[in-house]
């Protein structure tokens, strides 16, 4: 049978172009980048070898029976390896990692026997050989090497199916077309073996694979050519892999958010776009953008930081002109640098971007070793606190304490706040302080908040037995539940259990800086649900956010608590005084009650009585003390 090779050409041209576009681009050695160039490298053999076996199988008299052996037993080989790395491919951006001792031992094993196999077949005739009339034959043995290649993909194709969500929706799609196709000319070699286009397949194949995950345009800015934070991650990687030290010199532009409120979206991008290509033109390759307003410049350990502070600050020195000829304008960027030299580059790449992060933040000029320690042993913490968050929410590892709110008018303590106490084997006593925004942040104070709410309401239910004079207990909000759109049906709900009248709770709401719309209506939703049904709401810690008159006026509020800071600051200063009484005042005359919290000594108390304050909370009373704790309390104080 004659064969024919333009498609096997056409692939060698292919595999020739991915080449040059592989190796002539800034690229990342990363494992998956690797795999690929040498996938790349194998589907040049594979096209070269088709285009060889083709000729001798065709024309098996013209050549050495040796060099068709070998031809055809390469070619043979490496297809089958392409399905090979394939899996390895898979495994590496899928990044599951449980696998991998398996898969390698499972694709190393494979690999040996298939060499050995298809290398000595011209001998046991097992996949394929040369007949005595020199007719190229399939031997027994040809079908098991495609349903290895198909299982193979297939594991591949579950593996990233299995972690597909963290690719995009071209990347699935690629990789689907890649098992199409796999299987397609498979197939389609089976029925029409004369037009074996299955090398042209595979570097189709591989173009997809190159575009959807190894275009260096997945480490590019688009708009900026700088590169994405992507590629800073994959970079910090390489340095800590090999071990090498460097500088990073974070650029934040500190106006940014100011540019994008004055100027408008699109003249503030085209200003970073201007940014973007003066450090590249200064930085070539080496200027990350980490997001709008930050960039980062990766340099040798050795540079002379202090000249290229200089430099940059000569940079921003003068305004950026945007806009065409005619129209432009000139605006000046302020910017604040930091300087992180990394000798010891054992930080992972995740960890450095929140050094750089919180450089800017503090606004470090000059990190030292300590700092960047500092940031790494914080961030260890934290994960070591979620998942001590994570253990005690499934063990009832929580618990609630109460602190006794005194009426200034009864002298007894008809209310107490609940507060969340969590306590660690090996970090001990953990303040909510530090745990509710870990909490807040991973989404599991949902759940913390459901369970000191049924705490709380499983108390109140309990306690009226006893009679100790509860009229409510306030239970703190975190604004992630208040957003919640199942709030109000879920506290409603848990009040009914337990049979409780709804005003037997108070809910403390804290302001939170940014109002969107959206969640506001949510908010506003909740509250005015559970409102109308009876449960009343406090302002938490007014006083010292940013809200507090927009929340007073627009949420249904019947008490504000003031925040312990600004009794605390009155007492040190005659014009905060001024602020707490003044703010007093006024809450009064809208009709509020008052609660201040923080009352630690007699002479804050006697101040706040003057002044109308109508409840009272701190450690001159008691501190939060448990539940068995609290009844003696209220045995003590509230039963005559
Ligand atoms: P917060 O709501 O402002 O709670 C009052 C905090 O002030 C409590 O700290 C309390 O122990 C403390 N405090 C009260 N009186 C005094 C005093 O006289 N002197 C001093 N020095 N401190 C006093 P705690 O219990 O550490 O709670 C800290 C924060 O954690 C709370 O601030 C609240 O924002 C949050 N939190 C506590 N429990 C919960 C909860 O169940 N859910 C949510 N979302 N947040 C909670
Ligand atoms: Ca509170
Ligand atoms: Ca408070």
């Amino acid at each position: 049978m004659i064969y024919s090779t333009q498609y096997s050409i056409a692939s060698v041209a292919a595999t020739l172009v991915l080449i040059a576009m592989c190796f002539l681009k800034q690229n990342y050695a990363t494992k998956q980048n690797k795999i690929f160039r040498i996938m790349v490298f194998v589907n040049l053999v594979v096209s070269g070898t088709n285009v060889g076996s083709l000729y001798t199988i065709s024309h098996p008299h013209d050549y050495p029976l040796a060099l068709s052996c070998a031809l055809n037993m390469i070619y043979m080989f490496s297809f089958s390896m392409m399905a090979v790395l394939f899996l390895l491919y898979i495994d590496s951006i899928s990044k599951i990692g449980k696998y991998k001792i398996a898969i390698e031992m499972v694709t190393s094993s494979i690999s040996i026997v298939l060499a050995i196999i298809i290398f000595t077949s011209q001998q046991t005739r097992l996949v394929l050989y040369f007949d005595n009339d020199l007719q190229y034959q399939r031997g027994p043995y040809m079908r098991l090497l495609y349903i290895i290649a198909a299982a193979l993909i297939i594991i591949a194709d579950v593996m990233f199916m299995y972690s597909s969500r963290r690719f995009s929706g071209y990347q699935v799609f690629s990789v689907n077309c890649f098992i199409v196709l796999a299987y397609g000319s498979i197939i389609f070699q089976k029925y029409y073996p004369r037009y074996a286009i299955s090398a042209l397949a595979l570097s189709l194949m591989m173009m997809f694979l190159y575009s959807a995950f190894e275009n260096p345009a997945y480490y590019l800015y688009k708009d900026t050519r700088c590169f994405n934070r992507r590629a800073f991650l994959a970079t910090i990687k390489k340095h800590r892999k090999k071990n090498i030290p460097y500088v990073a010199i974070a650029i934040k532009i500190i106006n940014y958010d100011f540019m994008r409120h004055d100027l408008g979206q699109s003249k503030t991008e085209n200003l970073i776009l201007r940014v973007a290509e003066h450090l590249n033109n200064c930085y070539r390759r080496k200027v990350f953008n980490l997001n709008d307003d930050c960039f980062v410049l990766i340099l040798e350990a050795d540079t002379d930081v202090k000249e290229q502070r200089v430099r940059l600050k000569k940079l921003f020195e003068e305004p950026f002109e945007i806009g065409d000829r005619e129209n432009s304008i000139k605006l000046p960027v302020s910017i604040m640098l930091s300087v992180i030299p990394v000798e010891n580059p054992n930080i992972d790449e995740k960890e450095m971007e929140t050094v750089v992060h919180s450089v800017q933040r503090d606004e470090k000029e000059l990190a030292t070793g300590e700092d960047i320690q500092d940031v790494v042993d914080k961030l260890h913490r934290q994960e070591k606190l979620a998942t001590i968050i994570d253990n005690a929410i499934e063990n009832n590892g929580f618990e609630v304490y109460y602190q006794p709110i005194l009426d200034v008018a009864t002298g007894t303590y008809p209310s107490a706040e609940a507060l969340i106490r969590l306590k660690d084997s090996e970090l001990g006593f953990i303040s909510p302080e530090e745990f509710i925004p870990i909490a807040e942040k991973n989404g599991r104070v949902i759940e913390i908040g459901d369970m000191v709410f049924a705490r709380v309401c499983d108390f109140i239910s309990r306690s009226r037995g006893m009679n100790l004079g509860v009229d409510y207990i306030e239970v703190n909000l975190s604004p992630v539940q208040c957003y919640h759109e199942e709030l109000a049906r879920k506290f409603l709900r848990e009040l009914g259990k337990y049979d409780l009248d709804p005003s037997s709770v108070n809910l403390e709401i804290t302001e939170t800086a940014e109002l969107e719309t959206r969640k506001v209506k949510i908010l506003q939703r909740n509250l005015d649900n559970m409102n109308e049904r009876g449960v009343t709401f406090s302002i938490d810690d007014f006083g010292s956010g940013f809200a507090a008159i927009d929340y007073l006026l627009r949420l249904p509020v019947t008490i504000v608590k003031i925040d312990k800071n600004i009794l605390w600051q009155a007492m040190k200063d005659s014009k905060a005084m001024k602020v707490l009484t003044g703010t007093m005042r006024m809450l009064k005359e809208i009709g509020k009650h008052i609660v201040v919290e923080g009352v630690e000594t007699e002479e804050m108390a006697a101040i706040l009585r003057e002044n109308g304050c109508d409840y009272m909370q701190g450690y001159l009373y008691s501190k939060p003390v448990p539940e068995s704790q609290y009844v003696e309390f209220l045995k003590m104080n509230n039963v005559a």
